[in-house]
């Protein structure tokens, strides 16, 4: 059962100027450009992680015309070692979208907002509400948790119904009346920080929480119970094989992943289904310098991936393959490159 919590976001409100986060990089503004891709690189990554990336981003992208004219191996050389990739081919399409259709500004509705690319509801509404003051309520992990446990909202959200049940009731808790427009930044902050640092999935610090004194999960003590979600995530895993071919110079061949697929758009070593069909894939005469390396699991989000790498030693660059080219040692540290292959390149191969 839902009902309406008077006062609950004039405590959210009031928390955050005294408790809340107020000096991350991208706090203290209401540039869009710079709340738009902090949301970006926060969303499945933590603070800590963010902070150099944001402030590298920004020096080389200071707004979003240089981020538009920029280029996307740039883009994703920037972003390498975040993960999830799509969020910065995304991120590259948006800047272009908000300068052809928009002039180079934001809109500030989060309506039209949600219509550029890797922009979802909740983005939507941060972009919206900390920028603009728009009425809208965001609904990331961290603030479904604090919704679904201090109104007690039990609906299973593996449920599109639930949700959509869900957002009408954070709509509800929003600040409302005159002051409405100037609260909600401070209102969203309050959210998101809740949920980070309050509203933990486990062990909530309760005693510290301004909803406390009407939460429901709180006075039943079962705040873990919340949210309820029935289906979990089935998890696959892959094997790929990987030429990692090296001269003595340190270039190694790189190849550019298709898109759709592992590591789209990434430069990556030539990556095989099978160890026949890498071993098919070098030249006879070199094949007896292939070396096996231990075989190393990289997580991602539904699948772990079981990558066997092959390193193959020449002395110059005569061999080569179908698609991709040497890259030199000094050049290839800048490319777009997944996490686990940055860390095998970085590694000193056995002579
Ligand atoms: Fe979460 Fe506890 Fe606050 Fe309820 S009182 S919203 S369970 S931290």
């Amino acid at each position: 059962m839902v009902r309406r919590r008077v006062d609950f976001a004039a405590r959210v409100v009031a928390w955050q100027a005294e408790h809340g986060r107020n000096d991350l990089p991208w706090q203290n503004t209401r540039d869009p450009y710079r709340v738009w891709l902090s949301e970006i690189m926060l969303q499945q990554t933590q603070v800590v992680t963010v902070m150099g990336y944001f402030e590298r981003f920004l020096t080389r992208f200071p707004d979003v015309q240089a981020l538009a004219a920029g280029t996307l191996d740039e883009v994703l050389g920037l972003w390498s070692g975040l993960g999830y990739y799509s969020r910065a081919r995304n991120l590259h399409r948006c800047a272009q979208e908000v300068v052809a259709r928009h002039g180079g500004a934001f809109p500030p509705r989060a309506a039209v907002l949600e219509t550029l690319p890797g922009i979802g509801r909740s983005t939507a509404a941060a972009i919206a509400s900390l920028c603009f003051g728009e009425r809208v309520a965001i609904l990331d992990a961290n603030v479904k948790r604090v919704v679904t446990r201090a109104l007690g909202f039990d609906g299973d959200l593996a449920q599109a119904a639930n949700v959509r049940a869900l957002w009408d009731a954070a709509m509800e808790l929003l600040p409302t009346g005159t002051q409405a427009a100037t609260q909600m930044p401070r209102y969203t902050q309050g959210m998101m920080d809740l949920g980070a640092t309050v509203c933990l999935p486990k062990r909530p610090d309760c005693v510290a929480c301004p909803v406390q004194v009407d939460c429901v999960a709180a006075k039943a003590g079962d705040p873990q119970r919340y949210p309820v979600r029935s289906r979990t995530l089935k998890r696959s895993s892959q094997s790929l094989w990987l030429l990692w071919a090296r001269t003595d110079d340190g270039a190694v061949w790189l190849d550019k992943r298709p898109t759709p697929g592992v590591w789209a758009g990434l430069h990556c070593l030539p990556l095989f289904d099978s160890e026949a069909a890498l071993k098919a894939a070098v030249p006879a005469s070199r094949r007896a310098r292939l070396e096996p390396l231990p075989v190393f699991t990289h997580v991602l989000t539904h699948k772990d991936l079981f990558l066997h790498t092959w390193r193959l030693p020449l002395e110059g660059r005569d061999a080569q393959w179908e698609q991709g080219a040497w890259v030199d040692a000094r050049n290839w540290p800048a490319l777009g490159l997944p996490a686990p292959i940055r860390k095998l390149l970085q590694q000193t191969p056995v002579a």
